[in-house]
Formats: C-alpha cells, structure tokens, sequence
C-alpha cells in the first residue's frame, strides 16, 4: 500500500473568486478538477513547473463535476497535453463537457428561473460560456465503484456523491483514503456566503456517508468554505478537522430545511422580494445581504433545492 501520495493544490483565480485543482502525482499524473478557461495558462501551467512538473505530462483530467468553475479549464489543460491525456466525467454530467448549451439549459432551470430580467440572465449565460474554453468528448464517464489506475499502486475510486450538483463524485485515493470531494461538501457556504445545494435529499444522503462510510483522512475541496462564524477555511482539511467540516456541512443542512419549512409550508408567497424573489423573509431571517444577481449565485439554487424537497415537485 501506497504511504503517501504527492498532492499538489493549485489556486485557480477568476474574478473575486478561486477554485482548487489538484495534481495528483503518480506514474500517470492526474489533475483534478481544472478551473475555468484562463486557468490552465494563469494558474496551473506555472504552478506545476514550479514544482518541476510540465503540465504536458498529465495524463488524466478528472472532473467532479460539470460546473464552470471546475470544467471550464480541461479543454485548455487537454490542448497543453497534445490530447493526450484522458478525460473523465461523471456519467451524468457528461453532457455538460459536450455542449456548451447544456450549461444554459442549466442555468434557466436553476437560478435563472428566479432572475426575470432577461439583460442580467443574457449577462449570466455569457459570462458562464465564455468561462470554457471548448467542449471534449470524454473518454470515461465513470459512476460509483469504477476505478481509475495512475500507475504504480495508486488507484483513485469513484464516489458518488451527488446534491451540489446532480452528479457530483468524489475521488478516493485508495489506502490512502484521501477524498478529493471539491463540491459535494459546502460547510456553511462559499465566497457568495451561501452554500450551493441543487438538491438536498441527495447532498444530506452524500455527506453523511462522507462522515460514517468513507471516512477520509484527508479532504480536498473545491473552494475555500465558511465556517459557522462565516470565516472562509482552508480547502485541504485534515486529521480531526474532517469530521467537524461534514458535521458543519449537516448542521447547515439542518438550519435551511427548518427555515425553509417554517416559511413556506404554505406554498411560495404572492409577493416578489426585489432581491430575492419568494424568498424575501428567508434572506431576511438569516441577515442574507449577498446579490444573487452576481455570478456565482448559490441563492436562487439552493432555496429552489428545499422548496422542491419540501413540496415534493419540480418546480417549473
Ligand atoms: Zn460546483
């Protein structure tokens, strides 16, 4: 059994905000995850050869999901590669690396539906296009159990983990039981202060067996996260430390299914919040100050998440 693998962190920076990927160092090098379009060039490239490591060399590109932020990089990092390296997806979000207009369908499903001027989600659809440089036929769309061999003894098994997006999967380095979970756990939130929850049955269901079956020694997660004092923390966690961010991550779960239901047990209110549209006492009642008309926007997301959950339909 492997005693230690090389991980490398690397910061992608867009806008105010960044997301992780990791390089995953082994006989077949793998990055996971890889920002958005300007970040193979920006972050990555420079990152890895500081370390001595030409980003050419990388022969998996692994992706946990197919947000922008995480997927918007792997067509440059695969250029940067000669095609060479293989790129994996999750099965159900595969076709978000195939077109493009998958995002959009996504968007207006999502927050869109609550963003009603058609100048700001016109904006929004934009700016989530152009924040990916070219869509790839994978090569793998893997689901729970497959396995993905680097070489040597060191292997990453597939976990599903869906909630923050429907196909979310986190990678566990096997015997080392280091889980590379990006977005499937959010603590009390990101950047925007709100944690992004597209469907919490599933994201409750994923994080709770992060805490009592898989158990990782190390987590590795997309984005710096709040803690219950709204402090962002750091994305690479350790130790006892594990445990206390899933337990956060339920505790948030927990406090927005109670609010929810306290709010809106009677259906969605007939008057509109300039803001935050039928949810206007929620943001209220939690000192909710953030935009949800700036990207990124977990608001409108999450909040349309428990009311479904809630309701027990899609709304339309
Ligand atoms: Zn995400």
């Amino acid at each position: 059994m492997t005693n230690a693998v090389r991980v490398i962190p690397i910061e992608c920076k867009f806008g105010p905000i960044s997301a992780f990927a990791y390089y995953v160092d082994a006989p077949e090098p793998a990055i996971i995850d890889t920002g958005v379009s300007i970040s193979a060039q920006q972050d990555i490239e420079p990152i890895l050869a500081e370390h001595g490591i030409r980003i050419e060399d990388i022969r998996w590109i692994l992706l946990t999901h197919g947000h922008v932020d995480h997927l918007g990089g792997a067509y440059a990092v695969w250029e940067k590669t000669g095609r060479n390296a293989k790129v994996v997806i999750p099965n159900i979000e595969a076709r978000l690396l195939r077109d493009k207009n998958e995002q959009i369908v996504d968007y207006k499903s999502l927050q869109g539906k609550y963003i009603t001027d058609p100048a700001i989600q016109e904006k929004h659809i934009t700016m989530l296009t152009a924040d990916i440089g070219g869509t790839i036929e994978p090569n793998l769309e893997v689901v729970e159990g497959d396995s993905i061999h680097l070489g040597a003894d060191i292997t990453l098994k597939v976990v599903e983990t869906p909630g923050h997006s429907i196909g979310s999967v986190t990678y566990v380095l096997e015997g080392l039981d280091w889980a590379f979970a990006a977005d499937a756990v959010q603590m009390y939130g990101g950047f925007s202060g709100f944690p992004t929850i597209e469907d919490p049955t599933l994201y409750r269901r994923s994080v709770q067996r992060l805490l009592t079956e898989v158990r990782p020694n190390r987590l590795f997660l997309g984005h710096p996260f709040r803690n219950v004092n709204g402090e962002l923390q750091s994305a690479q966690i350790e130790g006892e430390q594990v445990a206390a961010v899933l337990q956060a991550s339920l505790e948030m779960d927990t406090k927005l299914s109670d609010l929810v239901k306290h709010h809106l047990t009677k259906g969605l209110p007939s008057e509109q919040h300039e803001l935050y549209g039928p949810f206007g006492s929620i943001a209220k009642e939690i000192g909710y100050t953030g935009n949800p008309r700036n990207l990124p926007c977990a608001f409108f997301i999450t909040m349309n998440g428990y009311y479904e959950e809630l309701s027990g339909c899609k709304l339309k």
